[in-house]
């Protein structure tokens, strides 16, 4: 059963010879200055040759590579320069003609590292006290082979004095240069590196070890955000045990380490590898309380995704070749299931508590309560996310974002609490996860395709249930109502009330006020809207996305001021009244809305059973 089902394809990642070899020097000691320098050396082969600048990237669904920063482009064969003609249609491409006799082929280019703009890795990724390296920035190599039957021995220069985190073997290290042990190129890509001043690594489990090397590498902007509390490193050293112990404690690889970016002027995000995660939260995150709590997803959901999307990845991920595309219609699964676990377990962990968590539940169905849903379904969010994660802000409520990941919490609540009514409350998804992503290859890095039906499959060797059915009405429904099954069926309702949730913006550094659940928009600091909501009350009243509110009942604005007004409609029979600039002309607007504050909660249905709590009690004593 277990062969059959599993048969997709299989593609081994191990650390091995190849025909291919090429070094690849990154000089990083202009970090500070926003630019990294790059030599790539490999093997001629006279004739037409082509270099190629990785565009499709593992881990962030889309043509991410960054190719508008490639600069400074010099091609040599045997010391002697070339001329190089970029491709018209494939433009990460770059042709060159290697003269007879040549042996080997060197390019020399920079990486101008972008200040603003760009997505996940190919954002803000260097300062004057931080640099995170992703490889695949500084990363040219022959077009054709496959990046994993490609060996690149690398070398990274760090800015003099600086340490460095990361799970690349290395090999040594000479002065500020480390030389890394050989590795394929794929696996290369897969191991960003942190570079900083202020640097920590923690030791969560050493090598040796019940659960096997787990280290927290850390650069920030000052020693002072270094400084957090043992009780948020015995958290994560716990939420360790627990995630391995979803899985079964099988885990497919041979160290793993979180690298971990403390900063306000870098990107935020998280992007997921097999034996680390290149996570990016704000400067404060680890020592204010509050702010951790916000990002507690963070780290767990990318350490899941060691095993679901990395280890187990939808076959249409898997494309052998960065200039290959990827499809991303099972991202349900891969960042769905991981979205639910990710707060699960940062619950189960003690990041955060029960309670906690089903706020985050709740704030996870304002934030895809917009009515975009009436007209693209579920799995269009995924079939689009390649432009969707790139849309920005204005219009995300109509046009929907990437909806799969806080909707995916609710899905993949709903199939959890289903498997417990159809077992009994003999099987959770927790098994499910141990017989999908947890095999027998412990400790070996490997990927394994799957599709749609082997998810189905697996989920009925669990609980015999019609799978695809369950999951394709989710799917492909155009509908304002949200799939509160599980969220119900665990004992809950979702309502509305006054208490705020810090959940409502988890990553808002910004000073924006998420009036979604009340006039349906959200207001940046500067008090221009970035999220207006057809149908709801601010909207119908005229204000829109791009317009900014310049004063709240007569008073300049502020947002606490605008959360004030909203307070007051509760006990106001007059309407909100807000001057607002649209472009070079102002408007006085009435908002005729009368329900004071709301957020998002869950609230216990009298008499049911509280199965949500028992869901994030602690697995591991
Ligand atoms: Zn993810």
């Amino acid at each position: 059963m277990l062969g059959r089902m599993f048969a997709a394809m299989l593609l081994a990642l191990s650390v091995q010879s190849s025909p291919v070899s090429m070094t690849l020097d990154v000089d990083a000691t202009d970090a500070p200055m926003k630019i990294l320098h790059a030599t790539a050396t490999m093997p001629a082969h006279p004739g037409p040759m082509t270099l190629f600048y990785p565009k499709w990237i593992p881990g962030e669904h889309m043509p991410s590579g960054p190719i508008a920063n490639l600069t400074g482009l010099h091609v040599f064969a045997d010391g002697k320069e070339l001329e190089w003609r970029r491709d018209l249609v494939e433009m990460n491409a770059f042709a060159v003609t290697v003269p007879a006799g040549a042996r080997t082929l060197t390019a020399r280019y920079d990486y101008a590292v972008p200040v603003a703009g760009g997505a996940f890795g190919s954002t803000a990724s260097t300062n004057a006290k931080i640099a995170v390296i992703n490889w695949y920035t500084v990363g040219l190599y022959p077009m054709g082979d496959n990046p994993a039957a490609i060996t690149v021995t690398a070398t990274l220069k760090a800015p003099s004095g600086w340490k460095h985190g990361g799970s690349l073997d290395v090999d040594r290290v000479d002065g500020d240069t480390i030389h890394y042990a050989p590795t394929s190129l794929e696996l290369l890509n897969d191991h960003p590196v942190l570079l900083g001043e202020h640097f920590r690594s923690i030791t969560l489990w050493p090598a040796g070890s019940a659960p096997g090397e787990h280290v927290l590498d850390v650069v920030a902007d000052s020693d002072w955000a270094l400084q957090f509390p043992q009780s948020r490193i015995d958290a994560y050293k716990q939420t360790v045990l627990e995630e391995r112990h979803v899985f079964g404690d099988v885990g497919h690889y041979r160290k793993y380490h979180w690298l971990l970016t403390l900063s306000d002027n870098l990107g935020a995000f998280g992007v997921e590898h097999h034996e680390c995660a290149d996570d990016r939260v704000a400067e404060n995150t680890f020592v204010d309380d509050d702010s951790a709590k916000r990002s507690s997803l963070l780290l767990p959901h990318e350490f899941f995704h060691s095993w679901n999307g990395k280890a187990r990845r939808p076959a249409g991920l898997i494309n052998g070749g960065y200039e290959k595309p990827m499809k991303d219609e099972l991202l349900w699964v891969y960042e769905g299931l991981t979205n639910y676990y990710g707060e699960l377990l940062a619950a189960r962990g003690g990041l955060i508590s029960p309670q906690e968590w089903t706020d985050e539940l709740a704030a996870d169905a304002l934030s895809v309560a917009g009515p975009g849903r009436t007209w693209r379904p579920l799995q269009d969010t995924a079939d689009s996310a390649p432009f969707l994660y790139l849309a920005g802000n204005g219009w995300g409520g109509w046009r929907r974002g990437t909806d799969f990941y806080a909707e995916g919490s609710l899905v993949w609540l709903e199939a959890d609490i289903t498997i417990r009514r159809l077992t009994n409350g003999q099987k959770t998804l927790d098994d499910f996860c141990a017989l999908f992503h947890g095999q027998a290859d412990n400790g070996r890095v490997w990927v394994k395709g799957y599709t749609e039906q082997d998810v189905f499959d697996a989920l009925s060797e669990v609980a015999r249930y019609d799978w695809k059915a369950f999951f394709e009405k989710r799917l492909r429904a155009k509908s304002t109502d949200l799939p509160l099954g599980g969220v119900e069926g665990g004992g809950y309702r979702l309502v509305y009330n006054a208490e705020a949730n810090m959940f409502t913006d988890p990553w808002s550094l910004d000073g924006g006020l998420n009036a979604l659940g009340s006039l349906g928009v959200h207001v940046a600091a500067d008090g221009t809207v970035d999220n207006a909501w057809p149908g709801a009350p601010a909207y119908a009243a005229g204000l829109s996305n791009g317009m900014r509110i310049v004063a709240v009942n007569g008073r300049r604005f502020s947002n606490d001021e605008l959360k004030r007004a909203i307070a007051a409609t509760a006990s106001s029979t007059t309407p909100l009244e807000l001057i607002v600039e649209n472009g070079s002309y102002f408007k006085v607007l009435r908002i005729d809305y009368h329900g004071g504050l709301r957020y998002p909660h869950l609230e216990r249905i009298t008499g049911a059973p509280d199965v949500l709590t028992a869901i994030a009690a602690p697995r591991v004593k």
